[in-house]
């Protein structure tokens, strides 16, 4: 997380953008407080968020809220909470106008109508899309006398800045002059920013917009921060075959990491060898069938007891981990230089606690 922060802070200090951390990837309050120093704020997406967000900034830094999910009587409580706020739709822009009684600075999330990627599960340009107001709608509204910012959010884990570039000139395009009366821009999350060499053009691009409309830019990363703070530590806790291949049962499952099971991703292990001579499938306690993380090829056989280390899964893990099947929840560790502590244990109690009715 160290390298990540380093150079984002370099890309803040470049460009002259604002950078938010979208909590929603972790919000492990031990990692909220690491980050906070080094980051404008954090980037939220509900209530809960918010409030935990406004906690852990304790009046300092930015909070920015987007999402379709607000309800009408939390808007109040949202508007104290967040700083700035994208109106998802005109018509949730305009409620939250209505119940702006806080001077939280109001924009609206712009859908720019350009897709890049041909899973529609996370494109919010797909055809019918619930994410943002279309672009040529909001070109044609009079909305611009009164909104503060815009924020678009269109890929996920991005490689390069091409999409960048061309939603923002897809902006200029269709939005013009009307782009200076606004005091800020977010140009969202989805970039892996520590993976991306060549930093000019998101320098180039973020200062010629400071200089052509004098408003303040914001990047909320979530991915890019923590996504390789993470390591899932497993223990081999069965071996046999099954129609002539290895199979070895973890001691966790796809509920610590559903995003492999949801979209039939391989996270990334220690000790596989593409030329490995030992193929084994690794698959999880439940009793879910799709429950593997996949074949692996490693370079000795496997045996009970042995160790295995699944690594950048700090995005989108812990926070979508769930008890399936009874399973506990993983303890949670933090490495520091040579140190490793556990910071959280859940147990039977937290289980039962969960399935406890109130009444
Ligand atoms: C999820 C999300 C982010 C963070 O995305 P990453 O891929 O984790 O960088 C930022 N902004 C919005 C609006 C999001 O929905």
């Amino acid at each position: 997380m160290t390298t990540a922060l380093a150079s984002l802070a370099n890309l803040r200090e470049h460009s002259g953008c604002n950078i938010l951390y979208s909590i929603k990837s972790l919000p492990l309050i031990a990692v909220l407080e690491a980050i906070k120093p080094h980051v404008d704020g954090f980037s939220v997406s509900s209530l809960f968020e918010a409030r935990l967000a406004a906690e852990i900034q304790a009046g300092q830094g930015s909070i920015h809220l987007t999402t379709p999910g607000i309800i009408t009587e939390e808007m109040p409580e949202l508007t104290a909470l967040c700083t700035h706020i994208s109106g998802n739709s005109i018509n949730q822009y305009q409620r939250l106008v209505n119940a702006n009684l806080n001077n939280t600075s109001c924009g609206i999330r712009v859908n720019p109508k350009l897709s890049f990627t041909d899973d529609e599960r996370h494109d919010p340009c797909r055809g019918y899309s619930k994410l943002g107001v279309d672009i040529n709608e909001l070109s044609h509204s009079n909305l611009f006398s009164h909104i503060s910012g815009l924020h678009f959010h269109t890929v996920y884990a991005a490689t390069d800045y091409a999409p960048l570039l061309k939603t923002v000139e897809k902006l200029r395009h269709c939005l013009g002059d009307k782009l200076a009366a606004l005091d800020w821009l977010n140009l969202g999350g989805g970039y892996l920013f520590a993976d991306i060499q060549d930093n000019r053009p998101f320098i180039e691009l973020v200062r010629q917009l400071k200089d052509d409309f004098k408003f303040d830019i914001y990047i909320e990363p979530g991915n890019a921060i923590v996504g390789k703070a993470g390591y899932l530590l497993a223990t081999v806790i069965d071996c046999f075959k099954s129609d002539g291949k290895n199979i070895a049962i973890l001691d966790t499952s796809v509920n610590h990491h559903p995003q492999v099971f949801e979209y039939q991703c391989q996270p990334e292990l220690y000790g596989h060898d593409p030329e490995g001579a030992y193929p084994v499938i690794l698959a999880g306690s439940t009793c879910l069938a799709g429950d593997v993380f996949g074949e692996y090829l490693l370079n000795r056989p496997l045996q009970m007891g042995d160790r295995l280390v699944f690594k950048h899964i700090g995005a989108y893990s812990l926070v979508k981990a769930n008890r399936f099947n009874g399973y506990n929840l993983p303890d949670v560790y933090r490495i520091n230089g040579k140190q490793i502590n556990q910071i959280k244990h859940y147990d039977y109690q937290g289980y039962r606690q969960q399935w406890l009715c109130d009444t």
